[in-house]
């Protein structure tokens, strides 16, 4: 009889490995190997493991080992490298090995059903090579001059580089993503090596175009999709084809970057600045961070892709750790970037929240059967409801939040707990019958176009309306064909959509975030505008046709932010931005670190964040006053956080693993979580 010790990686809330026994019935079965996964017992569970060691003896007594359940030996063990790139993870945020390696496979793989795993081989060995013949009859355009730079640096040199590929909205970064894959993987071929590409993109069902666009050009390649909306059988073929090498390219969201694929050559970031690349639970990482730590560690390129970079990367870009490709034409013939306008609402009143002169350009657009794109960052009927008799306003009563009014399913809801209750016939305190809508969210907007132009086929596109699933890829069609005249929605309008016959954008009220307590909020904002501005004009139209327009209605119309707007100015917003954070001490200039409380009463929360601040010397370590968090208390938790702040982020690094031992050794009954990197503060 075979036995040995295998030491596994778990995915439980303690920071350790665990020994366990394994024994082969049959003697000539081969020894389990590092980075296999195995099933073990642990309490009165089942669990999956990595298999992080593989050793004779355990420091364990031999009657309190439990035997191993199962090894996935129909898998071959996921690569060193691989567990590198977890162990940098957990070392990095501070959180157990498991709960890195282990989330980011499927869940088939990690429960006792071998079938499924068994079903998921035998479908990918029976597929066939995709056809390569109709590989040539995919229409390719000839790339420009800038586009071809780019793919040249990015392609034809080996070895680590992370590039910035600084595009304006159509300029054709898609192409250069799909050239420099094509010449990568032809490289590789010509040497006789296996060759991956992994690209990363913010949100997958906001963006169908590119994932077709890259299955329609190398037609001849398994193209494999990794995010959160597949269903199980899919997601675990699509993760065994990247594994076993099969996929040429993986197409995911953020946690495809944890993808295993043993022969990664390139990595893609697309819309490199988008805040969904942060996971803002549990693990909380920055799958941007690990693309370029992972193409780091393995010596290849990466590629930061965005027409608005996020100013760390521009500061890197600045300093000449990354290399900056710029793209700065629209690509495509006749395509121009819109004209952008500012509506002064001090001078133009508007009570129904659309001023005069956006309706009249609206309205030229439905004369002209052109798309119009409303922007709302705002989803809902009206964000509270107020009493004129008495005050009363609508109030979660489990939050620091109000009640937002949702007017066809007759309902208030808190999108912060969900809380729902019907409209209130009238005020709960003075009985008063009219309640009135404060304020406007995309509903209402949509209710007061229907009025303005009955004729006209109106869109809303939000949360709300695409809560079925496939219905965001119905709708998105229904615009593409030609099906409507205004599209409405919030910033899920604004990803890459190429809308043809779109002229017209317009910002409802982008005011609201200028004056956010979060000092990134300006950022977000002018990348959320560009954005949306560049869906207006992407087809060029007639020669002699009026050019695309942007119109932002501002009571701000000087604002710094949009001055850079109206210039197409990003290099100069970046600039502004970076001197205003370099003065104010923020990141990128510092390395921050956040921890959170949570309790039932706020002064236990903050009591705990104060003692977290004494624990221990933190010589160049700024540790701020525990303070409550802007929304205090959600589902009845009121919430406070304690944020460090260090010039070094090495410093800062090696602070916070005994840092949180001593926290551990608190044994705190209220709940308490670390985010390294934080980005909603
Ligand atoms: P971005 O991602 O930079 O906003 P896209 O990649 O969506 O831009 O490209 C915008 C449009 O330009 C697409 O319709 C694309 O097919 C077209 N395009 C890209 N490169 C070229 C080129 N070299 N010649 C003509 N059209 C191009
Ligand atoms: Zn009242
Ligand atoms: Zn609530």
């Amino acid at each position: 009889m075979t036995r040995c010790i295998l030491t596994l990686a778990l995915d439980t809330p303690l920071d350790t490995e665990f020994d366990y026994r394994w024994t082969a019935a049959d003697p000539t079965a081969p020894l389990p190997a590092v980075g296999q996964f195995a099933l073990a017992p642990f309490g009165r569970r089942e669990v999956m493991g990595l298999i992080v060691a593989v050793k004779a003896d355990s420091d364990v007594d031999d009657d309190k080992l439990r035997d191993i359940i199962a090894v996935r030996s129909q898998l071959a063990p996921v690569s060193p490298e691989w567990i590198a790139l977890c162990r940098f993870a957990s070392d990095y945020y501070q959180r157990p090995l498991g709960e890195v390696a282990l989330p980011c496979v499927p869940k088939n793989l990690r429960t006792d059903n071998t079938t499924a795993l068994e079903r998921a081989l035998k479908k990918l060995a029976a597929a066939g090579q995709p056809d390569a013949a109709a590989a040539a009859a995919v229409l390719r355009p000839d790339l420009n001059p800038e586009q071809l730079a780019a793919v040249e640096a990015i392609a034809d040199r080996t070895g680590f580089h992370t590039h910035l590929l600084f595009g304006v909205t159509g300029s054709g970064k898609t192409e250069v993503y799909l050239h420099a894959a094509e010449r990568v993987i032809e490289r590789e071929r010509s040497h006789g090596r296996a060759a991956q590409v992994l690209i990363l993109v913010p949100e997958i069902n906001l963006t169908p175009q590119l994932e077709a666009n890259v299955r329609a050009r190398f037609p001849q390649l398994f193209v494999a999709t990794l995010h959160s909306q597949l269903a199980e059988g899919e997601r675990l073929r699509h993760w065994v084809a990247a594994h076993q090498g099969r996929a040429a390219i993986v197409l995911g969201t953020r946690l495809a970057v944890l993808a295993s694929m043993p022969d990664l050559k390139l990595i893609v970031v697309d819309e490199e600045h988008d805040p969904s690349y942060k996971q803002q639970e549990g693990l909380r990482y920055s799958a941007r961070d690990l693309a370029v730590w992972r193409a780091r560690q393995l010596g290849l390129p990466v590629v930061l892709g965005s027409a608005t970079p996020s100013v760390e990367s521009w500061q890197h870009a600045g300093s000449g750790r990354y290399r900056k490709l710029a793209l700065r034409q629209r690509a495509a013939a006749r395509a121009q970037l819109p004209r952008v306008g500012l509506i002064d609402m001090e001078v133009n009143k508007a009570p129904d929240g659309l001023s005069p002169p956006l309706v009249a350009a609206v309205r030229a657009r439905l004369e002209r059967g052109e798309q119009s794109l409303l922007f709302l960052n705002r989803r809902g009927y009206a964000p509270v409801m107020h009493c004129d008799a008495c005050g009363w306003i609508s109030n979660c009563r489990r939050c620091t939040a109000f009640m937002v009014l949702h007017k066809p399913e007759r309902r208030l809801r808190c999108h912060h707990c969900s809380l729902e209750m019907r409209i209130p016939h009238s005020c709960p305190t003075c009985g008063n019958v009219d309640l009135q809508p404060l304020g406007r969210g995309t509903q209402r907007v949509e209710e007061h176009l229907q009025t303005l132009f009955p004729e006209a086929r109106v869109l809303r596109i939000d949360a709300d309306s695409t809560r079925k699933k496939g219905s965001a890829q119905a709708a998105f069609d229904a615009v593409h064909r030609g099906d409507v005249d205004i599209l409405l929605g919030t910033q899920m309008v604004a990803k890459g959509h190429d809308f043809q016959r779109l002229t017209l954008v317009g910002a409802i009220n982008p005011d609201t975030a200028l004056f956010s307590q979060d000092y990134r909020a300006g950022e977000r904002l002018f990348a959320q505008l560009m954005q949306v501005a560049g869906r207006a004009g992407r087809a060029g139209g007639e020669a002699a046709a009026p050019p695309s327009e942007v119109l932002i209605q501002t009571r701000y119309p000087q604002h710094p932010l949009y001055r850079a707007l109206l210039a197409h100015d990003y290099e100069g917003f970046a600039q502004a931005t970076l001197a205003e954070r370099r003065a104010a001490g923020l990141p990128p200039f510092v390395y921050q670190a956040l921890l959170r409380a949570e309790a039932r009463e706020l002064a236990a929360a903050l009591d705990f964040l104060q003692q977290a601040r004494e624990l221990l010397p933190h010589e160049g370590i700024t540790i701020n006053d525990p303070v409550p968090m802007t929304i205090t208390r959600v589902a009845g938790i009121e919430r406070a956080q304690l944020l460090l702040e260090c010039a070094s982020r090495a410093r800062l690094q090696a602070f916070l693993p005994p840092w949180m031992q001593a926290l551990r050794a608190l044994k705190s009954r209220l709940r308490w979580s670390l985010e390294v990197d934080p980005v909603d503060i």
